[in-house]
């Protein structure tokens, strides 16, 4: 029997993309349809981030004209690994096993043959890895092979230039639900679910159109703490004021070194100061850093909902 296999693609203001997204998709499942690859009962699978333009009324449309597509409208814009997450859940028990996409067609949609030969192999995960960054910019790819090797260096068991192009199999997903962090950072999470996994190798394409959804400063924050919660800002604020004095120190110390040769100080002085810059910078920092740790801890206690779903259109045409 070929699989049911849910494609789970999360969107966020992507009315420029979707139409092209939608037909290259459709195409492509017609075409593994075809080979006996998957099931009739496969679908797209789109989750509307909360998103402010057309993405919705586009979802909704091709819901209704096309027997592949579904779509999840999630109650407000809660990010991409959450509405990601929201995706899989919903698919979870209608699937035998869901892969994960962008919706701006970076993630080589051609691959997708090997990640359902790789799951019919008996594979729970298969993991995309980028053959090469080519298309990303100097700096986002220095940034996001720093942010893996410094993960490694962590200790946490990240896969090299593995974004959220991925299989995963009912199990796997079942054991992913098990996971009820509130700061959710999938890559992270999904090594630890454990089962057989492999590689899918592709080569990542520009963004069909529209604009990327992560800038610099969101690519910064979850790459520090996957998805940041409104009340750790002020933690986070005092870890920022830590790194400010501690350069400033840098000035005072220079201002208590020239004091000193210029003999205008009385002996201990230059070293009493020093230190008071240094170690009151490093104590803020050290406090910020404990402080990022504790907000965490605060949001996971409060445990809140990850996502709410506003409308699920299910499909049920045949194929
Ligand atoms: N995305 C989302 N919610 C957000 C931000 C992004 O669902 O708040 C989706 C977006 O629509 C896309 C995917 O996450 O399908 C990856 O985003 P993007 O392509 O902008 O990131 P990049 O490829 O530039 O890292
Ligand atoms: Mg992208």
């Amino acid at each position: 029997m070929e699989p049911t296999v849910y494609f789970v693609i999360p969107c966020y203001n992507e009315e420029a993309v979707l139409p092209e997204t939608c037909s290259r998709l459709t195409e492509k499942l017609d075409s593994m349809r075809e080979k006996a690859l998957i099931g009739p009962g496969s679908r797209i699978l789109f989750v509307d981030d909360g998103s402010k333009d057309k993405t919705w009324e586009l979802i909704a449309q091709y819901n209704r004209e096309n027997p592949w597509v579904e779509g999840v409208k999630l109650a407000h814009n809660r990010g991409h690994q959450n509405a990601l997450l929201c995706g899989l859940m919903t698919a979870m028990p209608l699937c035998d096993c869901a892969i994960s996409m962008d919706a701006d067609l970076q993630d080589d949609i051609d691959a997708l043959d090997q990640f359902v030969t790789k799951f019919r192999e008996g594979c729970d995960v298969v993991y995309g890895v980028r053959n090469k960054r080519e298309t990303d910019t100097w700096f986002k790819r220095t940034t996001a092979e720093g942010f893996y090797k410094v993960m490694k260096t962590l200790g946490v068991d990240v896969v090299f230039n593995h974004a959220d192009y991925r299989l995963m199999s009912k199990r796997a997903l079942e054991g992913l639900s098990e996971y009820r962090e509130v700061n959710l950072f999938l890559r992270g999470i999904v090594p630890l679910i454990g089962y057989r996994s492999d590689y899918v190798y592709y080569d990542r394409h520009e963004r069909f159109a529209g604009e990327s959804k992560y800038p610099l400063k969101k690519m910064l924050s979850f790459a520090l703490d996957g998805i940041t919660s409104f009340s750790v800002k002020p933690l986070k604020l005092i870890s920022n004021l830590g790194i400010l004095i501690s350069a400033l120190s840098v000035f005072g110390l220079l201002y208590a070194l020239i004091s000193y040769f210029a003999g205008v100080t009385v002996s201990g002085w230059t070293a009493i100061v020093c230190s008071i810059w240094l170690l009151g910078g490093l104590q803020m920092l050290c406090l910020g850093v404990v402080g990022g740790y504790i907000g965490k801890i605060y949001s996971e206690v409060k445990a809140r909902p990850r996502f709410r779903v506003e409308t699920y259109l299910q499909n049920k045409q045949e194929k």
